[in-house]
């Protein structure tokens, strides 16, 4: 594994790694809430985010929304007040311009902001789905989410079925979204760039490893170097650094060279 970080970067190292991308056949980029940091999401696992104040178990999960609607509205809230009004950052940025260059076919994200696809990335997948819209699980009927539903002290009921409402995004004890189309796009994959994720929840942890049981090759981009060889299989590139950087660094290398 070489290491490039921003500051200092070995040009060979980084020419080599941007060949890589550019002569890749399928390059995929897998994202998560690292790449929204610096958009002014914290990572929900994070000291200080979302799973510190409402313990995913007593407020995250499909049981407790059945069976209290109110109380899960209280976590909603919160998550609406940490994800509606960002902006897309550099890191978002760059993979959409990756996109539009040819360079990469598409995103697989565990992010439910909406992020890449405002940066302009068209091919998104979102695992655990989108804060967009809210969801009525018993008649299937998704409304555009609004400041308002998140600032109402009612819950917000289905237009159709009058029963309440949820975000669109995946609960603990739902299935996670995509799934068979994410392994139909992932065949073929060459290169998986894996930003912002130590790719350590199912099933996002399982496709590194996919991706090198075909053939494929790995970039890492994390602050720290989260990808482990057993479990995730090897990784070429680390990109050392903040993602909105280093994901730029690789793009500018890729016009270079
Ligand atoms: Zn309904």
């Amino acid at each position: 594994m070489q290491v490039i970080r921003p500051a200092g970067a070995p040009p060979e190292a980084l020419a080599a790694a941007a060949a890589r991308l550019r002569s890749a056949r399928k390059a995929v980029a897998l994202t998560g809430a690292g790449v929204s940091v610096a958009s002014g999401i914290p990572d929900f696992r994070s000291a200080g985010g979302l799973w510190t104040v409402f313990s995913p178990d007593e407020y995250a999960t499909l049981e407790v929304f059945h069976r209290d609607p109110a109380k899960a509205w209280e976590l909603y809230r919160a998550l609406g007040r940490t994800l509606l009004g960002r902006s897309p950052n550099p890191a978002h940025h760059a993979l959409a311009e990756m996109e539009r260059q040819g360079l990469i076919q598409g995103i697989i994200t565990q992010n439910v902001d909406n992020l890449h696809q405002q940066a302009g990335s068209t091919r998104v997948f979102e695992i655990h789905g989108d804060h967009q819209h809210l969801q009525c699980l018993r008649c299937g009927t998704l409304v555009a989410a609004t400041a308002e539903h998140y600032r109402a002290a009612e819950i917000p009921l289905c237009p159709h079925c009058a029963a309440p409402l949820k975000p669109n995004v995946v609960l603990f004890g739902e299935p996670v979204r995509q799934l068979a189309e994410i392994h139909a796009f992932i065949a073929g994959c060459d290169l998986l760039l894996v930003a912002g994720t130590s790719a350590q929840v199912y099933p996002a942890a399982a496709l590194p490893a996919l991706v090198r049981a075909g053939g494929g090759r790995l970039f890492e981009f994390n602050r720290e170097p989260a990808l482990s060889p057993a479990e995730h299989g090897e990784v070429e590139y680390l990109f050392q650094g903040d993602v909105g950087r280093t994901l730029p660094l690789l793009l500018r290398a890729c016009a270079a060279g």
